[in-house]
C-alpha cells in the first residue's frame, strides 16, 4: 500500500517543529541574557549559536516536504483527491468515503452506478467487479460482467437452483502459493484486514473467513477467491 504524501510530509513538519520551537525560545532567552547581564555574555553567545543551528535544521526539515513526490488519485465515487508518494499498484482506500478505489493496470478503473432493485439504494461497481451485493440490503444486483465470470457463475447456479436462506460460512481451503498477490489483495478487500493479517490467515488453511452470510454472497466471494487462483468452500454454517 503506497504511503499517503500527507503522512510523509507530516513527518518532516514535525521534525522541523521539534527543532524550531525550542530554537526560538532559546534565542529569545539568549538575547535577554545578552542585554541584561554583563556576567553571562559568553553563555548568551553559546546559547545563540545552539538556537540558530536548531532553527536552521528545522528550516531544512521543512524544506524536505517539497521533495515529497505526489501521485494524485481522484476517487471515482466521491471525487475527493488522494495523494500518495508513489503510483498505487493495488486498490487504495479513499480518505473521503472509505471505499476502495479500484486500480487497474496503474490507473483508476472505470466505475459505474446502479440502483438496487430491492431497496433503491445507489451502489457502485467497477470494471474489476465480478459481482455486486447491495451495500444496504445484501441483495444481489445484476451487473454486466466479463464472459469468463459469467461462465463461472453459470456453473455455480446449476448447483444453487433452489433458494437457500440458511446462513453460510466461507472457508478458505487453498491459496495457490505463499506469494499470491492477487489473492492477498482480494482477501484484504473482502475482510477489511491489513496485509499481514491476511498473510497469517493464508498460512493456516483451511480457515474460516466469514460466517453467517447469505448463500449468494458466500458463493460470490468464493468466485472472487477462485479468480485470484485460490480455493474456497461455501457451506451452510452450523446453527
Ligand atoms: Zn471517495
Ligand atoms: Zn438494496
Amino acid at each position: 500500500m503506497p504511503q499517503r504524501s500527507s503522512d510523509a510530509k507530516e513527518v518532516f513538519v514535525q521534525r522541523g517543529l521539534v527543532a524550531i520551537v525550542p530554537g526560538v525560545i532559546i534565542l529569545v532567552l539568549a538575547i535577554v541574557l545578552m542585554v541584561y547581564s554583563e556576567t553571562f555574555r559568553a553563555l548568551a553567545v553559546v546559547l545563540m549559536v545552539i538556537a540558530l543551528s536548531a532553527i536552521v535544521y528545522g528550516i531544512y526539515e521543512f524544506n524536505l516536504t517539497r521533495g515529497v513526490t505526489t501521485f494524485s488519485v481522484v476517487c471515482p465515487f466521491c471525487q475527493s483527491s488522494n495523494s500518495f508518494t508513489e503510483e498505487p499498484r493495488n486498490d487504495v482506500r479513499c480518505e473521503g468515503c472509505q471505499r476502495a478505489i479500484p486500480i487497474l493496470d496503474g490507473r483508476v478503473a472505470q466505475v459505474f452506478q446502479v440502483r438496487c432493485g430491492f431497496c433503491n439504494e445507489l451502489n457502485f461497481y467497477s470494471e474489476k467487479s465480478t459481482g455486486l451485493i447491495c451495500e444496504s440490503c445484501d441483495h444481489e444486483i445484476p451487473i454486466a460482467v466479463s464472459e469468463q465470470v459469467a461462465a463461472a457463475r453459470a456453473t455455480m447456479d446449476v448447483y444453487t437452483a433452489k433458494e437457500d436462506d440458511r446462513p453460510f460460512d466461507l472457508i478458505l481451503t487453498g491459496v495457490g502459493g505463499p506469494h499470491n498477490e492477487a489473492l492477498i489483495s482480494t482477501l484484504q478487500h473482502m475482510l477489511a484486514l491489513n496485509r499481514n493479517q491476511v498473510k497469517e490467515i493464508m498460512q493456516s488453511t483451511p480457515s474460516l473467513l466469514l460466517s453467517g452470510i447469505p448463500k449468494r454472497k458466500a458463493e460470490m466471494l468464493r468466485t472472487q477467491i477462485v479468480q485470484s487462483k485460490g480455493s474456497a468452500e461455501a457451506r451452510p454454517g452450523s446453527p
